[in-house]
């Protein structure tokens, strides 16, 4: 199929590693130029060239820094005009007891995981609007639709993000402008995140594998999930044939979450 989105702009917000590199890869393959970052310079070369290999027709630009910082979500936007497509993601907030969290460990994921994307969405969906195409997608977590006690700060200020989402994208003045938002929620994906979590899951334990094996049978696809398919399910969304599709929570989770809904 083809997406429809050849040479058009995207912004992916730390897309070094993991899952944002996923949806960088999977947008190269359809020609889409790109505006990548993350904090750490070397692999974000290293991804940028990648990426450049693959897809040798396209522009790649980069830009280092934690994009809840002002300046780097500057640095983003001028890099990028005019922006079509917006993919905001950015490391989660650790997990712990909130008991021992302060105002400012609140403060801090919410900058990062909810005020940081709105700050972007507000910079570009107008001038979307304007153009009569846009595409916003946050990377969230399935933690907002079957919360996980020691990841508060996460549910927390992910869930805020998503209520935000919520009203912003039935907003007409976008909607029916062909700009869509959606929130696209990751279960367990194989990335470095993932083995961190298993790893202070087995407390420093020498049985990891036994850990993951254990978590992968709780999946009923019996796997984790990859960074390439969750950027391929991205890119479709980014796609000239989703402009029916926003305001969604997609969840992508190999069948984990039990419910119907
Ligand atoms: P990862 O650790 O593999 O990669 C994170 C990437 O983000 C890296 O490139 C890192 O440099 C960059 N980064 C982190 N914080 C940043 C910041 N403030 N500014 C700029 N760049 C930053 O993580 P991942 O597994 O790809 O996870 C991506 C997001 O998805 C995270 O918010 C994570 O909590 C969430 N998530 C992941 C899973 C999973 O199973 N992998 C499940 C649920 C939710």
């Amino acid at each position: 199929m083809d997406l429809g989105i050849q040479g058009r702009w995207a912004i992916v917000c730390a897309a070094s590693q993991g899952l944002g590199k996923g949806c960088a890869l999977a947008l190269a393959r359809e020609d889409v130029n790109l505006v990548i970052n993350a904090r750490g310079a070397e692999t974000l070369e290293q991804t940028a060239a990648e990426l450049r290999s693959q897809a040798p027709g396209i522009e790649v630009r980069t830009v280092v820094g934690d994009v809840s910082l002002p300046v780097v979500r500057q640095q983003l936007l001028a890099s990028c005009e005019p922006v079509d497509i917006l993919i905001n993601n950015a490391g989660g907030p650790p997990p712990g007891d909130f008991r021992h969290w302060d105002r400012e460990d609140w403060l801090k994921a919410l900058d990062t995981n909810m005020l940081t994307p709105i700050e972007l969405i507000k910079a570009v969906v107008d001038g979307m609007a304007e153009r009569g195409f846009g595409r916003v997608i946050n990377i969230t977590s399935g933690a907002v639709k079957a919360p996980i006690d020691i990841l508060g700060l996460s549910n927390g200020a992910r869930s805020g993000l998503t209520g935000f989402i919520a009203g912003l994208a039935r907003q007409p003045s976008l909607a029916a402008r062909n700009v869509t938002l959606n929130n696209v929620l990751p279960g367990a994906f194989d990335t470095a995140r993932l083995q961190k979590t298993l790893m202070a899951a087995s407390r420093g334990d020498s049985d990891l594998e036994a850990v993951a094996q254990s978590r992968r049978q709780a999946i009923p696809a019996g796997r984790f999930g990859s960074a390439d398919e969750f950027g391929a399910f991205c890119a479709f969304l980014c796609s000239i044939h989703s402009g029916y599709i926003t305001g969604q929570n997609l969840l992508i989770d190999g069948g984990a979450y039990p419910g119907t809904f």
